[in-house]
């Protein structure tokens, strides 16, 4: 039995005072699904030590949103996984379609942040989504494979043990019109029985998250299906009352 993992991605949002203002109001309603949900919240880098401040003694618990796949080095502006793991950061998402659509990150660079991510003790959530046109090509399962499997053939399917999966198709983040539920539940259990391949075992524990428009209207609706662990929250993850009732609906 996979416990479901709500995780707020606050994108390029926040500031000090609003991100505390945020966990001043989620944290205590949430307190009361600890054991039944698990919940994250990943801030920009520059807020990560307050909000993981923020966050001691909660159940809600600390992730970042991008690293560097270096150790360490001569790379100005990058932060790596060793970084994030010393300033408290428990996941991290890789692949974000717009790091992939905007900033060119490619499935190889990809890849290699998650092997940094799992040498260093992070939990990565790859991100993985087709576009509105690769859809409409018939292409969604070709694009998703592509993807994971650039994953899983860098650092071996043990690496998948514990991992995390976010299924968020492009046309979806952000617009107001999530995948149905039976769009969603198809492509997860395309991608469960796609490492299942590899290991039947390690397949069944790997939470598989739905992301793109999710809300507190449609959150339950998705929660109920198979294969759908959880959820990667954007514009919702901002708002307080939304972003409760959307791990409420998976801890029920
Ligand atoms: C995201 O970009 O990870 C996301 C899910 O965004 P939104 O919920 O705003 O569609």
């Amino acid at each position: 039995m996979r416990r479901k993992l709500v995780v707020a991605n606050w994108k390029m949002h926040g500031s000090r005072a609003r991100n505390r203002q945020l966990l001043d109001a989620v944290k205590p309603p949430l307190q009361s699904l600890a054991g039944r949900v698990d919940i994250a919240v990943c801030p920009a880098h520059l807020h990560l030590g307050e909000t993981v401040a923020a966050l001691a003694g909660s159940n809600i618990r600390p992730g970042a949103q991008n690293l560097y796949g270096l150790a360490e080095g001569a790379m100005t502006g990058e932060t790596s996984a060793s970084m994030l793991v010393d300033c408290g950061a428990e996941f991290v998402i890789l692949g974000h379609s717009e790091r992939r659509g905007h900033l060119g990150e490619t499935d190889a660079e990809v890849a290699d942040k998650f092997a940094a991510a799992r040498e260093s003790g992070l939990i990565p959530i790859l991100c993985v989504g087709e576009t509105r046109a690769e859809r409409d090509a018939g292409e969604t399962e070709a694009v998703v494979s592509r993807q994971l499997d650039a994953v899983t053939e860098k650092t071996g399917m043990e690496a998948m043990r514990g991992a995390v999966i976010a299924y968020e198709p492009v046309w979806a983040i952000g617009s107001g019109t999530p995948a149905t539920p039976e769009q969603a539940q198809a492509v997860h259990a395309m991608l469960r029985e796609r490492l299942a391949r590899r290991s039947e075992e390690i397949a069944g524990g790997v939470r598989i998250l739905y992301g793109g428009s999710m809300n507190a209207a449609n959150a339950a609706e998705l929660f109920a299906q198979p294969d759908i662990d959880g959820g990667l929250v954007g514009g919702a993850s901002l708002k307080a009352e939304e972003f409760i009732t959307i791990c409420t609906s998976a801890g029920s």
